[in-house]
C-alpha cells in the first residue's frame, strides 16, 4: 500500500479487518485545548498576557511553555506556575472536549468503518480522568463509536507508557483480525507498530510530535492530511 487512499480497498479484501487510530495529534488536534488553558491562565496571571497576545491557536505545539518561550517569555517561576496550571487541566474530561478533529479525519474513519473494519482507537489518555470526555468528543464529532469499535485507553494515569503500549499490542493481537492499517503521529509509536505488525500498513500523520522524535522507519508511510484519503 502506497498511501492512505488504498486502505478502503484493503479493508474490503481482508478477513476481519481492523484499523488502529491514535487520538491526540493524529485524529484530534489538541491546539484548541491548549489555547483555552492558556487564555484562562492569562486571566489569572496577567504577566502572561503580553506573550499570549503574540500567539494564536495555530501556534500551539506540544507544550504551552515552549510556545511561550518562543515568543520571549523566560520567567522561570511564571513558566513553572503555568505548567502546573496546564497539568491540572489538560488531562481532564472538561478540557479534552475542546479538541477538534483534523480536516477529513471524521469522513476518513467513517469510510473505513463503513467498508467493514473494526475501528480500534488507541490513546494514552486515562479512563478515570478523560474517558467520559473522550467518548463524548468522539461521538459529538461523528466518529464511529459503539458496535465494531474499541476505545483502548489507560486504566490509570500513572501506568507507564511502555507497559500500556505492550498491553495494547497484545490486546490487538488477541482479537485475531487482520490489522490492515495503523495511524500515528509519533514516529517512535509508528516504528513500534511496524516492528510488531510487519504485515500492516503503518501511516504517520505529520502534525506535531513530542520533543526529539525518533527517526522514522523507511517502511512507515508519512502523510499530511486525511483529506488525501478521499
Ligand atoms: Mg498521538
Amino acid at each position: 500500500m502506497k498511501d492512505i487512499g488504498g486502505v478502503v480497498a484493503a479493508v474490503r479484501a481482508a478477513k476481519r479487518p481492523m484499523c488502529v487510530f491514535d487520538l491526540d495529534s493524529t485524529l484530534m488536534n489538541t491546539a484548541p485545548r491548549n489555547w483555552r488553558i492558556l487564555q484562562e491562565a492569562a486571566h489569572i496571571y496577567p504577566a502572561l498576557t503580553p506573550f499570549v497576545a503574540k500567539l494564536t491557536e495555530s501556534d500551539m505545539g506540544y507544550t504551552v511553555t515552549d510556545d511561550l518561550r518562543r515568543v520571549g517569555c523566560h520567567d522561570v517561576d511564571l513558566l513553572e506556575t503555568l505548567h502546573e496550571f496546564w497539568k491540572t487541566r489538560f488531562f481532564t474530561n472538561e478540557y479534552v472536549v475542546c479538541d477538534r478533529p483534523y480536516p477529513g479525519a471524521v469522513a476518513y474513519v467513517r469510510r473505513i468503518y463503513e467498508a467493514g473494519a473494526l475501528i480500534y482507537y488507541l490513546s494514552g489518555r486515562d479512563e478515570p480522568g478523560m474517558g467520559r470526555g473522550t467518548r463524548q468528543s468522539l461521538d459529538a464529532h461523528g466518529f464511529p463509536l459503539g458496535e465494531r469499535t474499541i476505545l483502548h485507553i489507560k486504566p490509570a494515569f500513572s501506568m507507564p507508557d511502555i507497559d500500556f503500549k505492550r498491553a495494547a499490542f497484545d490486546d490487538i493481537e488477541r482479537l485475531g483480525g487482520t490489522v490492515v492499517a495503523v495511524f500515528e503521529n509519533e514516529p517512535a509509536n509508528a516504528n513500534a507498530f511496524k516492528e510488531r505488525f510487519p504485515e500492516s500498513a503503518v501511516f504517520l500523520i505529520r502534525t506535531i510530535t513530542s520533543l526529539n522524535p525518533s527517526p522514522l522507519r523507511s517502511d512507515v508511510i508519512p502523510f499530511t492530511s486525511f483529506a488525501e484519503g478521499r
